[in-house]
């Protein structure tokens, strides 16, 4: 969880160093989609200044994290996802976190019947 922004990949992403397909993009969030989808839509929305976690971002900015949510449901609408989707924050490795810069996922198009799967 050490990664710093010199060597994020979404950083690199943010900065358009790393081609990705972005979907929206305000003054303080972008976009993109996930390169492993795991649903029909399947977003993932970051803000641009660098934080390891959403729980790094909720206390260093907190109206930033509410940017991100309020992108999330852009993209949600933009998508089509009328039905609804699932908004997921992996937090910490036994999360499953492997990019360590706050990002949430925006999953949707097909029926999440558990809550968790
Ligand atoms: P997480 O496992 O919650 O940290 O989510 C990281 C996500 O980033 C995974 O779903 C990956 O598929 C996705 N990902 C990794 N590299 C890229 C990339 N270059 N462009 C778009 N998504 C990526
Ligand atoms: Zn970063």
């Amino acid at each position: 969880m050490t990664t710093t922004a010199a060597d994020c990949l979404f950083c690199r992403i943010v900065a358009r160093e790393v081609p990705a397909e972005v979907v929206h993009e305000t003054d303080t969030t972008l976009a993109f989609r996930d390169i492993t989808p795991h649903a029909p839509v399947h977003v993932l929305v970051v803000p641009k200044a660098h934080q390891p976690t959403v729980v790094d971002t909720a206390r260093t900015d907190p109206r930033v994290l509410a940017d991100v949510l309020v992108a999330a449901g852009e993209v949600a609408r933009s998508e089509g996802l009328e039905q609804g989707y699932r908004l997921v924050v992996n937090t910490g490795p036994d999360a499953g976190q492997t990019v360590f810069h706050t990002h949430v996922h925006v999953l949707g198009g097909r029926a999440m019947t558990s809550p968790m799967a």
